[in-house]
């Protein structure tokens, strides 16, 4: 068997997503299969400069596959963008003989890994989680679906509210600065607009939107908002001062982060896990793991980390068809 790493750390940073579990449980499992030990680093990053870590075994990383959450914990590290302190991980991860390591995570936690892997030997590999579904490179990320059927599940019965009422709900709901989540939920609820970041509908806009729904008998809507869209609750009151509309502002909130991951979110992480412990194993480098075209495959970290994935905002206009 042609191993030359032999143990691999694993870290989960940044915002937790559900199925970083799944994704730990996999590289550790897939990883003892080739011949690794596996150790996994508590806190995020902070793990890796305080030393702390512990040994995952196939045994360890037991009954997690359905939970939500990650059982390594994770942190927001700002101290980690300073050079100083990637220097200090990468010394860390060389004196605990650490050969490769899997960052789970998001775009930021991409971002860092990119740093350390500038100036470590250590072979990083990213396996994309975040609900935010915002990393180049990959078509989806671990725990999007999840929250997509999380906020789904919660604008369902909203809905029931705003047609008992005849009222208009504006629902928030997460992505940080991007519409991924926001554009499929709208669509996957029927919202009567959707806002996001990307392509910002204005408030006359919206106004017109919702006065042609009334006049077509709509007496009640869903308006889905992108956190990164603006101030929801500033939009709620100047629409109903705008029109004869009674309006409430929703949040679905953190309920979309945590969870048991979806079967969807589980599969992605599994399978995700696997390319990466490969591409350790073959010692292909620096690299990101994602899906591309139905098809798990490896890409550069740095294209990854560096990137800006693109929205398709033809799924706008599906919407807005969708919601005649
Ligand atoms: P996520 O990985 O979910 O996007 P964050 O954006 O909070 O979450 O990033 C997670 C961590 O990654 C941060 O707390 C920080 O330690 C590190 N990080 C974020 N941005 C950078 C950056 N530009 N350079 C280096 N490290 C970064």
């Amino acid at each position: 068997m042609k191993i030359v790493a032999k143990t691999i750390g694993i870290v989960t940073s940044g915002g937790d997503a559900p199925g970083m579990n799944a994704a730990i449980r996999a590289v550790t499992r897939i990883g003892h299969s080739k011949g690794f030990n596996v150790v996994g680093f508590e806190r995020g990053w902070d793990g890796i400069l305080a030393n702390n870590f512990k040994k995952l075994t196939p045994r360890s990383v037991g009954g997690i596959v359905q939970l939500g959450g990650t059982i390594l914990r994770t942190f927001r590290c700002p101290a980690f963008e300073k050079p100083e302190c990637v220097k200090l991980a990468a010394k860390n991860l060389q004196q605990n003989n650490v050969d490769a390591l899997v960052v789970i995570g998001g775009d930021g936690s991409f971002r860092g890994a990119l740093d350390l892997s500038k100036v470590s030997g250590v072979q990083v590999v990213g396996i994309p989680a975040t609900i935010d579904n915002d990393i180049y490179g990959t078509d989806e990320t671990i725990g999007f679906d999840t929250a997509v059927n999380t906020a789904v599940a919660s604008i369902d019965k909203i809905r029931d509210t705003a047609i008992s009422h005849e009222r208009i709900f504006i629902v928030e709901v997460m992505g940080r600065k991007r519409g991924f989540l926001a554009l499929e939920v709208g669509i996957c609820v029927g919202a009567e607009v959707i806002l996001i970041p990307e392509k910002p509908l204005d408030l006359p806009e919206i106004i017109k939107v919702m006065n042609s729904n009334a006049e077509k008998g709509k007496r009640a809507g869903i308006i889905v908002a992108a956190e990164g869209y603006g101030d929801s609750s500033k939009l709620a009151q100047d629409i109903q001062k705008q029109t004869d509309f009674e309006v409430r502002l929703s949040i679905v909130g953190y309920s979309q982060r945590g969870g048991s991951p979806t079967a969807r979110s589980r599969l992605l992480a599994s399978l995700f896990a696997e390319k990466a412990v490969d591409s350790i194993y073959e010692q292909k480098g620096n690299s990101a793991v994602g899906l591309q075209n139905g098809i798990v495959t490896s890409f550069d970290l740095e294209t990854s980390a560096r990137g800006k994935k693109p929205l398709d905002l033809r799924l706008l206009k599906v919407a807005e068809m969708l919601s005649l």
